[in-house]
């Protein structure tokens, strides 16, 4: 057996490399390297795979959540909403643009922003919602779009973990992750589920004349070249980045059940072990399986993680230090028991390998390996 990955991108990348090989070399031949034809054939594409959303391409996802926050024209000092168990990122654009983060806590089952929470943490100052789709499931954005209906603020979805995901709401429409609020950001880095071989990343809006100012902002607040109406930043896909993209998206579908067949074998090889919580599938999203992730009770995280490390099995922690108690957010106030859900889960959360490459052997391996941890 070959040494285990969290994420196999290269025998991803052999089983399709004619039709990536060729991608690249058109473009290396054509030049084009900025803002070439391939960049917007991919946002098509992309496009039509959410359901019609305009896609503005962009550097990464990080710049995808900065370009939303600076197109919705907030002030210094504006309040935005988000779960405090995420990436940083989704803080860190919040903070950079000099608005202030307000954590909330999020559900110990979904590990998404917890709805009941929102209203309580709502001020005059409040503009905008940002729930994170995390490990490829969609937070519960029924109650978090009527809970920003009612108090007049936007919402942007960080659909990062979460592309191709689909959420259906009580009337049984659905739509797709980042499809669903006033704008949708999304990454393309390599280990996602729709992955580039570099940095990238890409806004969704239903709202025509939003795409323009975020498509403006991308490019230094210009439309017209070196007329400049808003202030902008450079933040643009590379071609070759988007000619990777566009083959790549031809077999998202299939990488996502490759995903999700790993994600049911775990679920019932683990089902029998008491220490272990299997991902909890809510009954109104799809779950892409960006990461697998348990829980582990009992103290037995840390324990498990060196001995799966020892047989070689390579497992990752997310995220291990909630945001409010990392030295750059933490306020007045914030301490050890703020957001107890976020700090529990910090303690007993392992994301196991999962990949689109995965073999049954592996899998067995994996799993036999946990229940040798905890039968002996
Ligand atoms: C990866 C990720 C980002 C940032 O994307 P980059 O392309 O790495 O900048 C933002 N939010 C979440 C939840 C992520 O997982």
């Amino acid at each position: 057996m070959d040494k285990i990955k969290m994420v196999d991108l290269q025998t991803q990348y052999l089983r399709i490399k004619p039709e990536i090989d060729e991608a690249i070399q058109q473009v290396l031949t054509s030049t084009a390297f900025i803002q070439g034809p391939e960049v917007n054939t991919f946002a098509q594409a992309l496009s039509e795979y959410i359901g019609g959303a305009q896609v503005i391409p962009c550097a990464n996802g990080t710049d995808a959540l900065q370009i939303a926050m600076m197109a919705l024209d907030f002030k210094p000092g504006d309040e935005v909403i988000l779960p405090v168990h995420t990436y940083v990122a989704t803080a860190e654009v919040i903070a950079l643009l000099g608005f202030t983060p307000v954590f909330t806590e999020v559900r110990q089952d979904t590990f998404n922003i917890d709805p009941d929470q929102i209203e309580s943490k709502i001020t005059s100052r409040t503009k905008a919602i940002v729930p994170v789709h995390l490990y490829g499931q969609c937070a519960d954005m029924e109650p978090i779009l009527k809970i920003a209906a009612r108090h007049n603020l936007y919402v942007i979805e960080d659909a990062a973990q979460s592309l191709g995901a689909k959420y259906t709401f009580t009337d049984g429409t659905k739509k797709a992750s980042g499809t669903m609020a006033t704008i949708g950001t999304t990454s393309f880095f390599p280990s996602k589920n729709l992955g580039c071989y570099g940095d990238g990343g890409a806004l969704f809006t239903n709202d025509k004349a939003l795409a323009e100012k975020i498509r403006m902002i991308a490019n230094h607040g210009q439309r017209v070249k070196y007329h400049h109406d808003i202030i902008g930043i450079n933040s643009r896909l590379d071609t070759l980045q988007a000619a990777i993209l566009r083959v790549k998206l031809n077999h998202l579908d299939r990488y996502e059940r490759s995903r999700n067949e790993v994600a049911s074998f775990y679920d019932k090889a683990l089902a029998g072990i008491s220490a272990v919580e299997t991902p909890y599938r809510a009954a109104n999203s799809t779950h892409v399986f960006h990461q697998y992730t348990i829980k582990v009770k009992e103290g037995k995280r840390d324990g498990l993680k060196v001995h799966l490390e020892q047989n070689g099995i390579p497992t990752m922690i997310y995220y291990p230090v909630p945001l409010h108690l990392q030295k750059a957010y933490k306020r007045p106030g914030f301490e050890e028991g703020s957001f107890p859900v976020t700090e529990e889960l910090s303690r007993t959360v392992l994301s196991l390998p999962i990949h689109t490459e995965m073999k049954q052997e592996e899998l067995i391996y994996i799993t036999d390996t946990i229940k040798a941890f905890f039968h002996g």
